[in-house]
């Protein structure tokens, strides 16, 4: 999610920005399919006045189906499967951009998940229906399911579920405060801290600030079955978080025992020291060896990155790699990341 892209996905690819095989995902000759409902699915255990709900977004970005088939796998699981059990709260599982989803692309007009500042929200709230653009009605219909259970008075979490075009182990990116920051911890993927200044306007971080705790979890590589199996674990995971399953749940307990061998040898939490900034400006990720970067490579300072017009870009200093690059169009081109401490903690 937090790759910041372009403005205009339906333009030709910028050849300069964008690896061959990606150049089928962001055209806008795919023919669209039609649009699936706005909820996955609703399920209610517990429903009283304390009882918490989580709301799952899958899909806020339209080429990153992951979160949206994850989520159909978890709430069939607990309908099938697991349908003895009762949850301790209601499930929400919702699609993002049913529109940007139904035509394989990251967005039509603007990026849904820069579309959350306050004064954006303001002015979609104050104009007719009929003046929406696309985004603008995604938007305007996900705040009527988001805001539903707010107005109940009942405990409600987020999580915002997206894929990257460089891969990597899952990790989690926490744009709020501390009840956001203790959510990330307990998941049991890796948390990135530090990317506030960098991305504005993103459904985590309206929600974090206003309504309660949110995080993004990055599943891995767009369109893996690998990264379905991550953002399926994080939803189990965070559904004991949330205080809908008991902590030793199997399926709770088995989610963390495979988010926790995909992400073994990474840091719990590192914090952002470097923005590569290329809004503009013609770039591409070095292929070190023929093999392409992924999130969370460590790279030793001066270590050869990626490419601008104007010659090489060396690492800073030594770090974690965090969101390479690879698809066509966006504002930066990678984040540098250094280990920290837990910040829930401080
Ligand atoms: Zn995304």
């Amino acid at each position: 999610m937090t790759e910041l892209h372009g403005e205009n996905p339906s333009q030709a690819p910028d050849p300069a920005t964008t690896s061959g095989s990606e150049l089928t995902e962001v055209t806008s000759e795919n023919e669209p399919a039609d649009l699936e409902p706005r909820i996955i699915d609703l399920i209610d255990g517990e429903v009283g006045p304390g009882a918490p709900v989580l709301i799952c977004v899958g899909g806020l970005h339209g080429n990153e189906p992951g979160g949206v088939h994850a989520l159909e796998r978890v709430t069939r699981r607990l309908r099938n499967q697991d349908r003895e059990i009762q949850l301790g709260g209601t499930l929400l599982a919702l699609r993002g951009n049913r529109a940007a989803l139904a035509h394989k692309l990251r967005f039509l007009d603007v990026d849904l998940n820069r579309a959350w500042a306050v004064e954006d929200l303001e002015r979609v709230r104050l104009q007719s229906a009929a003046a929406d653009g696309p985004t603008d009605a995604e938007v305007r219909d996900l705040l009527l399911h988001i805001e539903k259970p707010l107005n109940q008075g009942r405990p409600v979490f987020l999580l915002d579920l997206h894929s990257t075009s460089g891969g990597g182990p899952p990790f989690s990116v926490v744009l709020g405060g501390k009840p956001s920051e203790k959510l990330a911890s307990r998941i049991g993927v890796p948390c990135v801290h530090g990317l506030n200044e960098s991305i504005q306007g993103t459904l985590t971080s309206w929600f974090a600030a206003y309504k309660g705790p949110s995080i993004v979890v990055e599943g891995g590589e767009s369109r893996t079955e690998e990264t379905i199996r991550h953002l399926e674990a994080a939803v189990w995971s965070s559904l004991a978080v949330a205080g809908l399953l008991p902590e030793n749940h199997q399926r709770v307990v088995e989610a963390r025992q495979f988010l926790a061998h995909s992400t073994d040898d990474k840091p719990s939490h590192v914090r952002v020291c470097h923005r590569e900034k290329i809004k503009g400006m013609q770039f591409h990720m070095a292929s070190p060896g023929g093999r392409r970067f992924k999130g969370f490579d460590f790279v030793k300072k001066d270590s050869h990155l990626a490419h601008k017009k104007n010659g090489p870009v060396l690492a800073t200093q030594d770090g974690f790699l965090i969101m390479p690059l690879y698809q066509h169009k966006g504002s930066e081109g990678f984040f540098l990341a250094e280990p920290c401490a837990d910040p829930a903690l401080e």
